[in-house]
């Protein structure tokens, strides 16, 4: 897949554009003045595979506790500013590893310019962050709403704002919390910028609609090659942001390593539980630490035919499974039998990989 050639930035260990590996971000829905909540949500967010994430900079006592949260967090952390400039200031001297604002709406030049040569100064990049929903009434007006073109226009605007201060170390996202608008807006600013992009569909809704909302929206981009780092948002658990982010990735094979699990829809011809069983093993192999692919199907007729690319799989069968390797059974497992086999075959699989990988290397 082709993607487009962007502007790197470095955000603390990671580098966003240019060619890097597309980051995952996500955003902590803990009060950022709780130090320690915080903390353990971003570790959790860590372990998941998240790579950046970003706290929300309401008041002077947030952007004071993020010095706190820098010095102890396994991640950069963005810190999200709306409107006081005086905050955006507070956290770059906190150690923010980006920060995030709409140039626009921080009260005028002068503040824009403070910002930016303070950001200059400890090296970080600045997102410029522009959302449908904050579009000027200026814009709106000149385009007769939110448009493509004013969602364009605001991020080019806001760019400009940035660089008539010699600050160019700059991320830009236009998100809308409507798919289509985003995809659109995306591809038009994409025409006009190398500056690297953060996609994502914003507001995206509940777990369930959200991640289609934003596999459609994200994924429908990344395809076009637009994006260097994503986010998910979702009302829920931030950890499940990253966990549809990496879907996303992975299902556009961005991102490789982690368990693959495909699994079968289920027809006439299954006579096992298998919903139940592919929802365990899901929740088994997550954290395994190999690089696989993975198939749970329902019969034993045509699953292994049909996983064939599959480093290891389970068909059903009638009381009873059937594992097997590369599309070869290998052996039968009784019902009660079938997960921790299963899962043993998948540890035993994941080995001989790592071993195999290890002595290509060598
Ligand atoms: S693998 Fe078997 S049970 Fe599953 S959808 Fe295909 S034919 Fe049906």
């Amino acid at each position: 897949m082709r993607r487009n050639n962007t502007k790197r930035v470095r955000v603390g260990s990671i580098f966003v554009g240019g060619g890097a590996p597309i980051a995952i971000q996500s955003m902590n829905n803990t009060d950022t003045r709780d130090v320690e909540a915080t903390l353990t949500q971003i570790r959790a967010l860590s372990a998941e595979g998240c790579d950046i994430t970003r706290v929300a900079i309401p008041d002077r006592e947030a952007a004071l506790a993020l010095e706190r949260i820098v010095k102890a967090s396994p991640l950069p952390v963005v810190a999200d500013i709306h409107f006081d400039y005086r905050l955006a200031l507070l956290a770059i001297q906190s150690g923010a590893a980006k920060i995030r604002i709409n140039p626009g709406n921080l009260g005028g030049a002068d503040r824009v310019a403070a910002v930016s040569h303070a950001a200059k100064e400890r090296g970080i990049p600045i997102r410029v962050g522009v959302n449908s929903g904050s579009l000027s009434g200026e814009i709106l007006q000149k385009f007769g709403g939110v448009t493509r073109e004013a969602m364009t226009e605001s991020a080019l605007q806001a760019i400009h704002l940035l660089e008539e201060n010699r600050f160019d170390d700059i991320v830009v996202s236009i998100k809308s919390s409507d798919p289509l608008l985003t995809i659109e807006s995306y591809r038009l600013l994409a025409e006009k910028t190398n500056y690297p992009l953060h996609v994502g569909v914003t507001e995206a809704g509940t777990i369930r609609e959200g991640v289609i909302r934003s596999a459609v929206g994200i994924g429908t981009l990344l395809a076009e090659g637009i994006g260097d780092t994503i986010r998910v948002s979702l009302t829920g658990d931030p950890v499940e942001e990253v966990r549809a982010a990496k879907s996303i990735l992975r299902a556009l094979s961005l991102r490789t390593g982690g368990i693959e699990l495909i699994s079968c829809p289920t027809c006439g011809r299954t006579e096992v539980p298998l919903i139940e069983l592919a929802e365990r093993v899901e929740e088994a192999v997550r954290d395994l630490p190999y690089s696989l692919r993975v198939a749970v199907m329902g019969c034993a007729v045509n699953g292994p035919g049909e996983a064939r690319e599959s480093d290891v799989g389970i068909a059903g069968g009638k009381n009873e499974y059937l594992i097997f390797r590369k599309g070869i059974p290998i052996r039968k497992v009784s019902p009660e039998d079938a997960l921790p086999e299963f899962l043993r075959e998948i540890r035993l699989a994941g080995e001989e990989k790592s071993a195999e990988e290890k002595n290509d290397k060598a």
